[in-house]
């Protein structure tokens, strides 16, 4: 179909002039902004959504609850905040002039560049005038017989759009425990992922960290600079594998740069989205030597990517208990007292099956004075008062305090809008035994409702800004093949729902990650359901198969006309 056809395809499903009367769950009648595409959030998934749909001559408004573009950047300003996956990959690929034009300045980006990087692509792109910031999205209902969405926002706007695309990030709801007296506190609270903008100062304070993941992980050595006495509160203790960051050299900018191609290729083919292949043999069938020399490489290009140094170790334990080993030897050097490399030495769960953190310094932080490791696990936490925090041993007086204890990840901000579907369904109440999704990408009882890097893909298993990229790619895609065949809508059945979580969960139960307490299985959110949330046959494996259900005429989907 030509492209103005096309447009004319598009306009036939566009019902009424740009503004229309809509019926609201009471009966007022409202006036509603017609568009083709609702996107929700403007981080590194919506901003592309949004400039992907325009080039494909859609008409779109983006909502953004935050004053400004950048999502998990924006928020994320604590100190330390860096990618973990290398700059040059962390970026987008979509254009070469984009990536030609743009030099990181770190092996590792601080959040700081990253953000900037981000206003900078929203800015080429003049993105931000079909942007409304300080805009939360708190529904949107399908009308069943237009086929349509009415988005709701709290400013009291009414959109009516043909798609909803929720780009609301998989790690945005952050969590703030029900710590006994915490709104008592009478120092300053400040969680990692609601970072002040101003520059925060501990010197001279006594500061508590609580929570050692990869962002109390990030943060804890830059505060421990800073602060008169930091106590961290450690409940579970992570692996974290030192980042190695440098500045990046003219010289390796201009390769790096010269070769963007071949690297994204193999990115886009890996198994996480980053251009490093596992060593060739399995973890046993190397020699020790071999072995300990693939461990030594991996641990030199640094962070998460140590655990997949062999193609086995999240699925074998004997392999995994290799990679372990190596870990323990290596941190336990660096570790001066023997008691506290004791505690910060995880024992519950096989390395790997959470998200290995990446630091600097992290490890040798604890060697300091002025540090304390409380272990929450041996001394839980009771209470919070005006002056501090009481355990089951000790009272300890601080005058700041840190919460770097996560998020309600993957489900937790979707949850949080009010989406219903065919009959009235609500999608909470759709996945209140856990999340229901084909390819991670929609659910049954929803047409033309898109899940940017949500439940069901490999989402935060991978390099995460080409996992947004390829799923709109792939929205976009069907869209066009909705219009060029004259369909209005795009809705996955419920057995193919069904079969693709069954997959999703016996690929997951073949390896190691099911053994982990980690946020991938809900497990640390109070209540929520324990499944494995994510497809975990890897990125290249994951896009493949979205390729080969569009190229069958979108196997799975039903594709619907207007009752
Ligand atoms: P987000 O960046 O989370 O953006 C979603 C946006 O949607 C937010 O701005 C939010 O305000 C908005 N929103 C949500 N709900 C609504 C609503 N109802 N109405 C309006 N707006 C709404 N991934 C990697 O691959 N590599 C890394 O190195 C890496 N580092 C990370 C470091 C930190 C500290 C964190 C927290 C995550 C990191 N991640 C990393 C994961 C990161 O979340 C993704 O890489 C990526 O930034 C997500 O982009 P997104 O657009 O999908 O979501
Ligand atoms: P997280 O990994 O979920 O860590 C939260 C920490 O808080 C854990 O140590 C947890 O302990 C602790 N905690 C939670 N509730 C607690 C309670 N009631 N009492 C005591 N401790 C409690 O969250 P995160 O560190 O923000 O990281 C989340 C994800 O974001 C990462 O896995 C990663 O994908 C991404 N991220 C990436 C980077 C990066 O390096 N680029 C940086 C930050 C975040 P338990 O383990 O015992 O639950």
């Amino acid at each position: 179909m030509a492209s103005g056809d096309r447009e004319i395809q598009r306009a036939a499903h566009r019902r009424g002039p740009t503004v229309r009367r809509v019926s609201s769950g009471s009966n007022a009648r409202e006036a509603a902004a017609v568009v083709d595409a609702v996107v929700v959030g403007a981080g590194f998934g919506g901003l592309y959504a949004l400039h992907k749909f325009r080039e494909q001559g859609l008409s779109v408004r983006v909502f953004e609850a935050a004053p400004d573009v950048g999502g998990t950047w924006y928020y994320n300003r604590y100190p330390g905040a860096r990618c973990d996956v290398e700059s040059v990959d962390y970026c987008y690929s979509f254009s070469d002039d984009l990536q030609q034009r743009w030099t990181w300045s770190e092996k590792y980006a601080t959040q700081r560049e990253i953000l900037a990087y981000i206003n900078w692509v929203a800015d080429e792109l003049d993105l931000r005038r079909d942007i409304t910031f300080d805009t939360r999205v708190t529904g949107a209902a399908l009308d069943e017989s237009t086929l349509r969405w009415t988005v709701r926002t709290d400013t009291g706007e009414v959109i009516d759009a043909r798609f909803v695309v929720m780009a609301t990030g998989p790690l945005s709801a952050a969590m703030t425990p029900d710590f006994p007296g915490l709104d008592t506190f009478g120092g300053q609270i400040y969680h990692t992922a609601h970072w002040p903008h101003d520059d925060v100062d501990f010197t001279g304070k006594r500061v508590a960290v609580i929570g050692t993941g990869s962002s109390g992980i990030q943060s804890i050595p830059i505060i421990a600079e800073q602060a008169e006495h930091l106590y961290v509160f450690q409940r579970t203790p992570n692996y974290s594998v030192p980042a190695g960051n440098r500045p990046l050299s003219s010289d390796e900018v201009a390769d790096i740069k010269a070769n963007y191609a071949e690297r994204r290729h193999m990115s886009w083919r890996s198994g996480g989205g980053s251009p490093h292949v596992a060593h060739p043999k399995l973890t046993m069938e190397a020699t020790p030597e071999e072995r300990r020399a693939a461990f030594e490489k991996r641990w030199e290009l640094g962070g998460v990517l140590f655990s997949k140094t062999f193609s086995d170790q999240m699925i074998s334990l004997e392999a995994n208990e290799e990679a372990r080993k190596f870990y323990e030897e290596k941190i336990r050097a660096v570790i001066d007292d023997p008691d506290v490399a004791e505690l910060l030495i995880p024992t519950d769960h096989p390395i790997g099956t959470k998200r290995i953190c990446t630091d600097t310094n992290y490890f040798q932080t604890f060697n300091r004075a002025d540090v304390t490791l409380v272990s929450v696990r041996e001394t839980p936490i009771q209470s919070i008062d005006r002056t501090g925090i009481s355990t089951s041993e000790k009272h300890y007086y601080i005058d700041a305090l840190v919460l770097a204890t996560g998020f309600d990840a993957l489900t937790g901000t979707l949850a949080k809008v009010d989406i219903t579907g065919r009959e009235g369904q609500k999608l909470v109440d759709d996945w209140s035994a856990g999340p229901r999704t084909y390819l991670g990408l929609g659910t049954d009882g929803f047409p033309n409702l898109f899940l940017v890097s949500g439940p069901g893909a490999p989402a935060v298993l991978a390099n995460m800004v080409l996992h947004a990229e390829a799923h709109v790619n792939w929205i976009a895609e069907a869209i066009a093949y909705l219009d060029d065949r004259g369909y209005a809508a795009i809705e996955p059945t419920a057995e193919a729902v069904e079969n693709w979580i069954a997959e999703c969960a016996q690929r997951a139960e073949a390896t190691l990650f099911t053994q982990a307490n980690s946020w991938y299985m809900g497990a640390n959110v109070p209540g929520k359901p324990r499944q494995f949330m994510l497809f975990i046959g890897g990125f290249g494996t994951y896009l493949d198969i979205c390729n080969e259900v569009a190229a069958a005429g979108y196997k799975g989907f039903e594709l619907l006309k207007v009752p």
